[in-house]
């Protein structure tokens, strides 16, 4: 037994060893693809559910490898957050976003939000409000247009330091999200000390919704919290019509999903506006 022990635990290490230099090799890659303009932004618009009118639009990061290939923010943002990365990748972004808002501005689409997602290690890092407000100035935008999206596990995470850099954020203008809610464990106190404008239901729950009681009554108590604190409550991954339905029967405004659109490039979302 001994043996098949050590045996499997060494298999357990060499596994590691060459997980650990994929993620490497992933690193380097990423190092100089963003170097080489492999990284670029695509945009999901965000709608009132009941007319389907676009509200805004979400910035979704993307990779394309020089052979072509595309690599899943859910493998390489990870990367970029444990190896610093993120902060220039972060930047790069926001000064993206900001300067699409400000084209969209300038074609009459003033009310126009466009959401962007932050990470954790961007909180933590102390340029962080001063890239905010240079990527504002630089592009000629207010920040009131803009909402950042924080993860509820963020905010559960270091919680005066969040409470901190928020603070900062709303005073540029920013409103503020809770992404993937209902995923983490944050109390109706901590959500409340929590200056956000905006909570997004997970896609998980919006999915579950109608074929499970649990997904249902999670769907359905987000909701109620969320306008009971006064938030306006947004669901994201809507595919069906049915979801659509069931989501404006719950009282919940705003969506997002496949059903609507597709994160797609910046000159097809001035197109879908217009059209
Ligand atoms: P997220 O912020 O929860 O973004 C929503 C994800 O759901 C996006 O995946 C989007 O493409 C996908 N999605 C939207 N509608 C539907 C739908 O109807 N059905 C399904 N099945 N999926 C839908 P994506 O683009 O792969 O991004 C994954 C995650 O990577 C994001 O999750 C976010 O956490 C992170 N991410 C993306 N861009 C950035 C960024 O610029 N900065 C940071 N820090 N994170 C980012
Ligand atoms: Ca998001
Ligand atoms: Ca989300
Ligand atoms: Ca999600």
């Amino acid at each position: 037994a001994k043996q098949q022990q050590r045996g499997s635990s060494q298999y357990f290490s060499a596994a590691m060893g060459s997980d650990a230099r994929e993620r490497f090799k992933l690193l380097k890659g990423l190092r100089t693809g963003f170097e080489d303009s492999q990284l670029f932004v695509v945009y999901q618009p965000q709608v009132e559910l009941d007319s389907g009118r676009v509200i805004g639009a979400e910035a979704l990061l993307r990779w394309r490898t020089a052979d072509g290939r595309f690599v899943a923010p859910d493998q390489f943002i990870p990367l970029a957050e444990q190896s610093g990365l993120i902060i220039p990748i972060g930047e790069f972004v926001m000064r993206t976003a900001c300067a699409q808002l400000k084209a969209m501005q300038s074609r009459g689409h003033t009310e126009f939000r466009m959401a962007v997602n932050v990470s954790m290690a961007q909180f933590r890092h102390p340029g962080f409000i001063d890239m905010l407000a240079g990527a504002l100035r630089d592009c000629g935008v207010s920040g009131h247009s803009i909402e950042l999206e924080i993860t509820e596990s963020m905010a559960m995470e270091d919680a005066d330091l969040v409470l901190r850099v928020l603070a900062d954020i709303k005073r540029l203008g920013f409103s503020v999200a809770i992404d993937d809610f209902g995923t983490g464990f944050s109390s109706l106190s901590q959500l409340r000390q929590l200056q956000v404008d905006r909570l997004k239901i997970d896609r998980a729950f919006v999915q579950e919704a109608q074929s499970s009681t649990a997904g249902s009554t999670i769907a359905q108590m987000v909701v109620n919290l969320g306008r009971g604190l006064g938030l306006t409550v947004i669901a994201e991954g809507i595919e069906t019509e049915e979801q659509r339905q069931y989501l404006i029967g719950l009282g919940c405004h705003e969506g997002q999903g496949w059903l609507f659109a597709k994160p797609m490039p910046a000159d097809q979302l001035v197109a879908f506006l217009a059209g």
